[in-house]
């Protein structure tokens, strides 16, 4: 019967989906010259007769060969966008969504009203258009309100190998329903489309497609790439090392392109700003490179009349932790290097490293050897990136400084040289404390080796590894999905919202550990954004009700906000009380990392000392005005961020002010969008409260101050801590410290925290970070008694308070309140209160 229906479904397919027409497309003489070149034109045939054949189909190639820019147009050709139905790519990147849409509308001559793309905040999508190229984030939201994805009849799933999350769970979701878009006679093709990387999760996979679909190889051409390792390896200053290397190899080596790789954004300007005082390639050539075209010579000819200035400046401290996660879109990226530039205030001026090494003072300059120098990350603007593409003027050796972008996204023409740290930006998470930062490790073996590919492209290449072989052997072969490295408690909404209610059932390419799928339905039942299970019946019934507990309407509130759930709770409950555009403003300055300028750093001269601090006095009197005065006090660090944000919009938001009042303008802009953002969330899902984004914002009111503090602690109810209590208080460990029901070690408030003199016996924090004490960040007063009737998911309540329900209670007795799994151990006393 099974095979049947299989059977019915293939002449369905074969009978509705083989396209009869052709659709010509006119591309020039020179584009269809280099098409040609691309491996992947000659698998055109094989790819085009296995989707015809098949429901799905895997195409595996080189980076380089043509996938991305190639097989939408094939598709077009053979009439698949001819229909109603439109041709969609995903990319994990927004850089290769807006370059590759770009570069495929220049291919085939059509405009971008035809092949457009679509990212989180912006897109040119019209009525016309036929390709569609976009985030994974933005198919997965086109889920959550089409679950048949009715408008396409292809999903291109790019660059599957990076496994970022959303990509892992759109093909799992796609497994599902294209073959019930078959079923239904609405024929859909899916293409999962990878680097020439491990596939066997995707095909072999029993729970993702039960007949495994074809993979279909594009061959490249690749020419030997000679890899040359370090001897020794640096373990700080593997940017200064790469800046020696390159200085070799454009020194020493034959003409070719040289493209290095580094983790991110802030490295990224570092290193191109070293190379270009190295060898300048025209006066004054910015990061931005206006003009690219100008003669080199000229430009050279200016440059050696240029005074030259040498700058100094100051290690940075690292503060790239923060708690929010990402929901909508998955570009870590892109992330990562929000955050980085966030940090990264002190443009121009901080050429810090420099000094020391002879090649990068003024006197070596070497204006004889142009080198023309190109950023290259996913923030950088479109036509910044496209030039990478361009050749380098002529005379000039192109020079590209890229983040992992350049791993296999984007194909950059001419590079013979690589030079490779080795090393990656990815986000980490504490398993206990749910606390995410990122950090630099190192990469995987298939990672490296991709890497140096991108040296043999055009000809035999070199690439050069600035770690030794013995390193090399201890990299992981291949890098981990990154769905089994990050809580997944917002994916558990975002699927419970799509009506996926057995996750752990759902066909994920690699599965979270179930670890992590119990700890997520737990927080999200804890927030009200899952049903509790029942705790009769059976245990093994029991756990499985566990594992599937089923979306309340709260959560599907919170499921439509752009934040973390502990913050959509924040928003959903900010609904309810009187206060919402105060908690929209809390949540947008608490998911936006560190809004105040680090004055702490150390001063790189007397005047810039001294200036620091007037500027770290007049930060902290601001501070104490910002945090208010009695009831608003206890709001603590939360009063403080509303406080900078209020008076901040009521000055205009200017550069000036946030300048003068120790606010980090562009931390400020950030916040004023994602309010916009949330309060835009909050009225579609609930139109009839009807906010309006006034930038400005009165003081709130005592009595919202006392609302918002509850809001806060709904939302952050296991980021409960108390001080501790009169017995450990002995121990000098414990002076003022902080017990958690997390760990063993007290946690403690930071001196810059409004709350640091009061020490409120409870306090809620937004996260903790280690620095020379664990210090919790983000502290807030609540009261005991809020506690059982606003966390009683957290509460035990014990007799006398059992009959007639234990939500009853009279003002005897005590209320214990305790966590019930192996974390939340404390058996706290409470005040026993009527709810
Ligand atoms: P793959 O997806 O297999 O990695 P692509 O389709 O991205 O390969 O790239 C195919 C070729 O197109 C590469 O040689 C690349 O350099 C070229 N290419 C891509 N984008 C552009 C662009 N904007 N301008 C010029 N060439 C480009
Ligand atoms: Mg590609």
């Amino acid at each position: 019967n099974e095979k049947n229906s299989t059977d019915e479904e293939k002449v369905q397919v074969k009978r509705e989906s083989q396209p009869a027409i052709f659709i010509p497309v006119h591309r020039s003489s020179e584009i269809q010259e280099a098409r040609l070149k691309l491996p992947v034109l000659a698998e055109e045939q094989v790819i085009m007769e296995a989707v015809k054949e098949n429901p799905a189909v895997v195409i595996c190639g080189e980076t380089g060969s043509g996938k991305t820019t190639q097989v939408p147009q094939f598709l077009y050709e053979a009439g698949y966008a001819s229909g109603s139905g439109i041709i969609g790519i995903t990319e994990p990147r927004r850089v290769a969504a807006v370059s590759m849409s770009q570069r495929v509308a220049k291919e085939m001559n059509l405009s971008t009203r035809v092949v457009s793309y679509q990212i989180r905040y912006e897109g040119n999508v019209t009525e016309d258009t036929k390709i569609k190229f976009m985030t994974d984030g933005v198919l997965l939201k086109e889920i959550q309100k089409d679950f048949l994805l009715q408008r396409y009849s292809v999903i291109i799933i790019d660059e599957a190998h990076e496994r970022s999350v959303y990509t892992d769970i759109l093909i799992g979701l796609l497994s599902r329903i294209v073959p019930l878009r078959n079923k239904r006679g609405m024929p859909m093709k899916l293409l999962v489309m990878s680097a020439t990387l491990r596939v066997e999760d995707f095909t072999e996979n029993q729970r993702l497609f039960r007949t495994p679909p074809p993979v279909v190889k594009v061959d490249a051409r690749q020419f030997p790439v000679t890899i040359h390792f370090n001897k020794r390896t640096p373990l700080e200053d593997y940017t200064g090392e790469a800046f020696h290397k390159t200085c070799k190899i454009h020194r020493m080596l034959p003409s070719g392109g040289i493209l290095v790789f580094l983790t991110g954004q802030a490295e990224v300007h570092s290193l191109c700003r070293r190379l270009r005082k190295a060898f300048p390639f025209r006066r004054g050539h910015s990061v931005t490179g206006e003009d690219d075209e100008a003669d080199g010579s000229e430009a050279m000819r200016k440059f050696k009349k240029a005074k030259q200035k040498k700058t100094v400046s100051l290690p940075r401290i690292d503060l790239d932790n923060y708690s929010a996660l990402p929901l909508d879109e998955g570009d870590e990226d892109r992330e990562a290097e929000v955050r980085e530039e966030e940090e990264d205030n002190d443009d121009e001026g901080s050429d810090l490293d420099l000094g020391d090494h002879p090649a990068n003072s003024v006197e070596n300059a070497d204006p004889s050897l142009p080198l023309y120098v190109l950023p290259l990350y996913s923030l950088l603007a479109p036509e910044q990136q496209a030039k990478v593409f361009r050749s380098p003027p002529p005379g000039a050796r192109l020079c590209v400084v890229a983040t992992n972008v350049a791993e296999t996204s984007l194909t950059i023409p001419g590079i013979k040289y690589v030079v490779d740290c080795g090393r990656v930006k990815k986000r980490f998470y504490d398993r206990v404390t749910g606390v995410s930062s990122f950090k630099v490790t190192w990469t995987s073996q298939a990672s490296a080796n991709q890497r140096a590919g991108r040296a043999g492209r055009t000809e035999p290449g070199h690439c050069y590894r600035l770690y030794s072989s013995a390193v090399f052997g201890d990299f992981s072969l291949f890098s981990e999905a990154e769905i089994t490295r990050r809580p997944v408690e917002d994916l558990v909404l975002q699927m419970k919202d799509l009506n996926i209610e057995k996750v752990v059932n759902f066909p994920f390419p690699t599965s979270p550990s179930a670890e992590a799928l119990v700890a997520a339905e737990q927080l999200l039942v804890s927030l009200g954004a899952l049903k509790e299970p029942p705790r009769t019946g059976r245990v093994q019934e029991m756990e499985r009700a566990r594992l599937s507990c089923p979306i309340t309407p709260l959560g599907r509130a919170m499921a439509s906000f752009p934040v973390a759930p502990r913050y959509a709770k924040m928003l959903a409950l900010g609904k309810q009380q009187d206060c919402l555009p105060y908690t929209i403003a809390v949540v947008a300055a608490m998911t936006v990392r560190e809004i105040f300028e680090d004055l702490d750093r150390p001063a790189g001269s007397e005047d810039e000392s001294q200036k620091l601090t007037q500027r770290r006095a007049r930060l902290t009197q601001m501070k104490k005005l910002w945090a208010g005065q009695g009831a608003s006090l206890l709001l603590g660090d939360l009063m403080v961020l509303l406080g900078a944000v209020g008076a901040c919009e009521f000055a205009g938001c200017t550069p000036k002010f946030c300048e003068e009042n120790g606010l980090r303008y562009k931390a400020m802009l950030e916040i004023r969008r994602l309010r916009a953002q949330l309060t835009n969330a909050v009225n579609a899902v609930c139109p009839e409260v009807g906010v309006f984004v006034d930038p400005k914002m009165t003081p709130p009111t005592e009595h919202q101050v006392v609302c918002l503090r509850q809001i806060i602690l709904a939302g952050l109810g296991d980021h409960l801590a108390r001080r501790v209590q009169a017995e450990d208080a002995l121990d000098p460990k414990w002076k003022n410290g902080y017990k958690t029901p997390l760990m063993d070690d007290p946690v403690f408030i930071h001196p810059n925290s409004a709350l640091f003199k009061t020490l409120p016996e409870f306090v809620v924090y937004q996260e903790i970070m280690e620095t020379t004490k664990m210090y919790m960040r983000g502290v807030s007063a609540v009261e005991a008694e809020w506690i059982p009737r606003l966390l009683p998911q957290y509460s035990h309540f014990g007799s006398p308070l059992e009959s007639p329900s234990p939500w009853f209670c009279s003002t005897t007795g005590t209320i214990r309140c305790h966590r019930p799994s192996t974390f939340f151990r404390v058996g706290w006393q409470l005040p026993a209160v009527e709810m």
